[in-house]
């Protein structure tokens, strides 16, 4: 029978061209510190790399658990081989072996499994990043105290409300709404007191609107409810409304009646902005102010 080896060796057979370039089987030089020195492409495509990991040890690659036994660090496919050592240098051989049944069963077992865990975790995740957009939005649009939305937010709403009434020719109304003699109310029974009024203000507001309207603290003890598809008959309707149940609120311990002033202005479909509108709500509380208080004005446009 001929010798394999020496069959290669006297015919000058490139066997070693082949193991380096085409080959299936993992090759290794490392040297006595365990450091790569050189390997095959084969090591190159099982790794993902285009060249040698030179100096790195193989411990970053496989845990070497006996003699001849490799493991692949991420790899769920079992390796047979063995390493060649000589004084030197040595050299790792190895190649997957074929799965059986039940392995090849047990390994996509136990990626379903980690598939199933990191899906777990990505809708924790989700639901986590969802919370904390909710939770952004609330910052950005509401004041905290009473939960309605603040300046930025009705800016935002009242002029999309006006383009939209400008544009198909609908009524629009707002209300500048402000607590009366409120820097009495903090000095005498404290800024604590004062929030509680603002809070129980705030709440009537909402129980005499509807869910369409746009409900805003504007600043300090100033609120701005934007009324669509209003005229300024139902606006003062509103105001009224509004007024009438604020006063008989009883608010411990202030011994008298809290009262608001409301100024009412309505949209003019061709001339008005979002600033001209709420100046002229203004201009109708200076005047409820004037008149004595607790009581709803209005400014409207003049055709
Ligand atoms: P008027 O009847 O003319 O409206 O008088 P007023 O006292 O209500 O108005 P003024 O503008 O003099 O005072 C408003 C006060 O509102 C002053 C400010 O300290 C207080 N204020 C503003 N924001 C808050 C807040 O968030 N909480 C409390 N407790 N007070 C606030
Ligand atoms: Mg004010
Ligand atoms: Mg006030």
């Amino acid at each position: 029978m001929i010798n394999l080896v020496d069959y290669f060796l006297q015919h000058n057979i490139d066997i070693f061209n082949y193991l380096i370039k085409d080959s299936e089987i993992i090759l290794i030089l490392f040297n006595n510190k365990k450091q790569i020195v050189n390997c095959n492409n084969y090591f190159l495509k099982y790794i993902g790399e285009n060249s040698c990991p030179s100096g790195k040890s193989i411990y970053d690659f496989f845990d070497v658990i006996g003699s001849g036994e490799l493991k692949f660090k991420t790899s769920y496919i079992p390796l047979n081989g063995q390493i060649i050592e000589s004084e030197n240098n040595s050299i790792l051989i190895a190649h997957p072996s074929h799965l059986t049944e039940n392995e090849l069963i047990l390994a996509m077992t136990k990626m379903t499994n980690e598939l199933a865990d990191l899906t777990r975790e990505l809708n924790k995740k989700n639901l986590e990043l969802e919370s904390a957009n909710k939770t952004i939005t609330k910052l950005m649009y509401k004041d905290p105290l009473t939960g309605l939305f603040n300046r930025r937010r009705l800016d935002e709403l009242l002029n999309k409300e006006i383009t939209k009434s400008q544009r198909h020719n609908l009524s629009l109304s707002i209300l500048m709404i402000d607590i009366d003699f409120f820097k009495k109310i903090n000095d005498s029974y404290g800024h604590d007191i004062g929030d509680v009024v603002l809070v129980e203000v705030s709440n009537k507001i909402c129980a005499s609107c509807r869910e369409e309207d746009i409900i805003s603290r504007f600043g300090g003890e100033e609120f701005i409810v934007a009324l669509p598809n209003t005229d300024c008959y139902s606006a003062m309707e509103c105001a009224q409304r509004i007024k009438e149940s604020i006063e008989v609120l009883n608010i411990s311990p202030i011994p008298y009646k809290v009262t608001v002033s409301i100024g009412v202005s309505n949209l003019n479909n061709i001339t008005d902005s979002q600033q001209s509108l709420i100046k002229r709500a203004d201009i109708a509380l200076y005047k409820a102010k004037k008149l004595g208080r607790n009581r709803v004005e209005n400014s409207l446009y003049k055709k």
